[in-house]
């Protein structure tokens, strides 16, 4: 087969040169009107933007704030919880999601994932729980959701918190306890969220977001984020200075009316890798549970006989970036050995580690990009 490098080149991991150019008059005219307003920090921009992520998100309580980290840390110290109380999590994810545990000396118990969701999975949760446990962080990896259908009745029977972790599934639809689909990030206590720019809905810099449904919780979030105040110069609580600035608001103002189609084209480049990868023998494609919708924040495959790393390097020869999305996971990081507990086996979680392989994942990968790719990963098990 033979193809014509200025179809195919460049190809990139994640391209928001691209995407900017689609919304670029809209967005140049808010960030303008930002800059002639001088309103930088809360202000309209993001006022509106908070309002319209609720609604969004099937009517929630959206605050935002600096970013994905700070929306975790802020949605721990917003919740009851006691140094040495127990946060069940999984291993294989971000750092943020036990860094955070940690930082507010609460105990992480973490836990597997399964081989071909990279969910964690909720027999494990049961095993991991003790007198102690007191919330739960399922992380939606990837662009799917954890199970929350069988993870909530377990958290409400032992009144357990449920923080959502929701960098990566942003505009996923889940299924609930009652038979419902609801947003994802809205079915726990509390939802945090990324807008790290190469996220699904991304900004210009960091920023991030908490969901609440109560309304009291809502206010507490707000005071955390805050300095602990609800009054200017009156401090109630120890807090943290973490806010969404109005720039940032404003790229996410134009951003959020294309989530959908834009997690739209996600779905069809990964159907077009699926079409292409499944059933090769080297390669095992991502698993689409039933449960969740999948919004590939990521289109992560695992590759057999220990070749993950040649084949990256073979990819990178024909100007096919890839990513390993995580190398390491959090039990065995030098920050954490110490820090964790495990109550069950992490064998997966250790063996997908040295498997997975993230390939480049956009709205605006053509079809005959990722024919390429795939030519070339079958090339290379081929040779
Ligand atoms: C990106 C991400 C975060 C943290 O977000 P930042 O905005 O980078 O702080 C947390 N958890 C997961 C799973 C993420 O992917």
């Amino acid at each position: 087969m033979s193809y014509s490098p200025d179809t195919i080149h460049p190809i990139h991991m994640v391209d928001l040169q691209k995407q900017y150019q689609q919304i670029k008059d809209e967005l140049n005219q808010r960030l303008n009107g930002v800059l002639e307003s001088g309103a930088f920090i809360q202000g309209p921009e993001v006022k509106s933007f908070e309002a319209a992520l609720g609604q969004y998100l099937d009517n929630t309580h959206v605050i935002g704030c600096a970013n994905g980290t700070d929306a975790l840390q802020i949605a721990l110290m917003s919740l009851d919880l006691e140094p040495g109380d127990e946060v069940i999590v999984p291993s294989f994810t971000f750092v943020a999601s036990v860094e955070v545990i940690a930082l507010l000396r609460l105990k992480p118990i973490v836990i597997d994932v399964d081989s071909r969701t990279y969910l964690m999975r909720i027999e494990d949760v049961e095993a991991a729980l003790s007198p102690r446990t007191r919330a739960i962080i399922p992380v939606h990896l990837f662009g799917q959701c954890v199970d929350m259908s069988k993870l909530m009745p377990i958290a409400r029977a032992r009144e357990l918190q449920v923080i959502e972790d929701n960098a990566q599934s942003i505009g996923a639809k889940c299924l609930t306890p009652d038979g419902e689909y609801r947003m994802a990030g809205t079915l726990g206590e509390i939802g945090c969220t990324s807008f790290y720019p190469s996220k699904n809905l991304g900004c210009y810099g960091d920023g991030g977001a908490v969901f609440a449904k109560d309304e009291a919780l809502t206010q507490r979030v707000r005071m955390v984020a805050n300095h602990g105040m609800q009054r200017r110069y009156y401090h109630d609580m120890v807090g943290v200075n973490s806010r969404l600035d109005s720039m940032q608001a404003a790229v996410l103002n134009t951003k959020l009316p294309h989530l959908d189609e834009w997690n739209a084209k996600r779905q069809q480049a990964a159907r077009w890798y699926d079409e292409r990868l499944e059933n090769h023998e080297s390669i095992i494609t991502p698993l689409r549970v039933g449960w969740s919708d999948h919004v590939y924040h990521q289109y992560t495959i695992r590759v057999r006989d220990d070749r993950r790393d040649e084949l990256q390097q073979y990819l990178g020869a024909q100007k096919i970036p890839s990513m390993i999305y995580y190398p390491v996971p959090m039990h065995e990081q030098l920050a954490f050995t110490e820090v964790v507990r495990r109550r069950v086996s992490l064998a997966q979680t250790e063996r997908i580690s040295k498997e997975v392989l993230s390939l480049p994942m956009h709205p605006d990968l053509t079809e005959t990009q990722i024919d390429y790719i795939c030519h070339h990963i079958r090339q290379f098990f081929n040779q």
